[in-house]
């Protein structure tokens, strides 16, 4: 097991990463035992892990779960209402502890749950995809989506502790594998060569990416973001730089109305983009845009983006929710391991940067 201890002070929790860890649950939160504790999960998760975590979580909670129905449009005022419905029917009261069993969505929600619960209860995340483990369980964002704007209501509520078991990983789509191994990659990239290197290492397409490799990419990636949220708890600024990717990745999912790319895939074309605009400014070498570009290839294909109009992505650019007084802030790879925050890059480096991606798509097939 590997604990990475994620330092806020009163808020200290860790994060714990290790093959098989969901099932000695009781056992690492020994401090919750006596706590009125219920199990939050979704329905598909529940289906295909459920029946040796219920065995696991017997001797500790009631384990019949409260099951989410799935996907993002769940995350919604209607999921967060039946979620408090039932907290108040299972008796939780202050004291109480909830433990969201799931993907990001399930965590997001479940987690603003207990955020507004009683003005904030205690809760435990065990995320269930790649995403969730190396992002979205990591540093305390809650929260919902409003029907005209993606999680526009939310709150910063740290969990008690992040149980990351990468056995949940077999059971996972290989898409949606990929797509959180682009965020994986995204952390190397802004801070860490040696998990760069490590998938350079993987597998092509991650075909048969597991074990030992993949605990230790979900625990140097998880590190690096909660090194960033110790700094910066509060996305006051620092923590802008986990947005390397993302500026254009957003964009991307804009314009295709989130249909056809997975965040991560958006991400990974954002993660050329952004650094072919660096290496146009000479913040890195021609070799280090291609290793940034071709270890983005390296993950697996990706959707295209030669039909998109440049015209529509760069509007969803400018409308970017980080842009500040007309400005939008890219943040550019300088080298591997480092990055900067530039907020004058213009609409035609952008636009040269959808022409070099476009032109990359030939290069994916054969890949993932
Ligand atoms: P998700 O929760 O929708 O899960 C993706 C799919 O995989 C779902 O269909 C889910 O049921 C299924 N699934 C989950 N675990 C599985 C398993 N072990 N085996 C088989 N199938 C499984 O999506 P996600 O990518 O985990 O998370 C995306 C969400 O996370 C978005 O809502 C996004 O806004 C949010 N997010 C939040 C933060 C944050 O800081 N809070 C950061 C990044 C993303
Ligand atoms: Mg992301």
């Amino acid at each position: 097991m590997i604990e990475i201890p994620v330092e806020l002070g009163p808020r200290r929790y860790p994060i714990l990463v290790g093959r098989g860890l969901a099932l000695v649950l009781p056992d690492l939160l020994g401090w919750a035992r006596g706590k009125k504790t219920v199990v939050v999960s979704s329905r598909r998760v529940w289906a295909m892990h459920g029946a040796r975590l219920g065995r696991a979580l017997r001797r500790w909670v009631d384990p019949d779960p409260i099951l989410l129905p799935d996907g993002e449009r769940q995350k919604n005022r209607r999921t967060l209402e039946a979620l408090h419905d039932r907290f108040l029917d299972a008796g939780l009261r202050r004291d109480g502890l909830v433990v969201a069993v799931g993907g990001g969505v399930v965590g997001d929600v479940t987690g603003f749950a207990a955020a507004t619960y009683m003005r904030g209860i205690s809760w435990v995340v065990v995320p269930t995809t790649l995403l969730s483990m190396v992002d979205s369980a990591i540093g305390g964002k809650v929260g919902i989506n409003h029907p005209k704007a993606k999680n526009l209501i939310g709150a910063f509520h740290q969990p008690r502790a992040v149980v990351s078991d990468p056995a949940f990983l077999d059971t996972l789509p290989p898409r949606e594998v990929r797509s959180g191994a682009y965020e994986v990659l995204k952390c190397g990239i802004l801070a860490d060569r040696a998990l760069f290197g490590a998938m350079q290492a993987a597998p092509p397409g991650l075909m048969g990416w597991r074990g030992i490799e993949v605990e230790s990419a979900i625990a140097s990636a998880s590190r690096i973001k909660a090194e960033i949220v110790e700094k910066d708890e509060r996305e006051g600024g620092l923590r802008r730089v986990l947005n390397l990717g993302h500026t254009i990745g957003h964009a991307l999912e804009t314009v295709t109305r989130y249909r056809r790319f997975t965040h991560g895939e958006a991400v990974g074309w954002g993660l050329v983009g952004a650094a072919w605009i660096a290496r146009r400014r000479g913040m890195v070498s021609e070799a280090g845009f291609d290793a940034i570009a071709s270890a983005v290839d390296h993950v697996g294909s990706r959707p295209r983006v030669s039909d998109l109009s440049p015209a529509e992505i760069l509007l969803a650019v400018s409308r970017d929710k980080k842009a500040h007084a007309g400005r939008v802030p890219f943040i550019l790879p300088v080298g591997i391991g480092r990055v900067v925050t530039r907020d004058d890059v213009t609409s035609a480096e952008v636009r040269r940067a959808l022409r070099v991606m476009a032109g990359r798509e030939a290069l994916l097939s054969g890949v993932g």
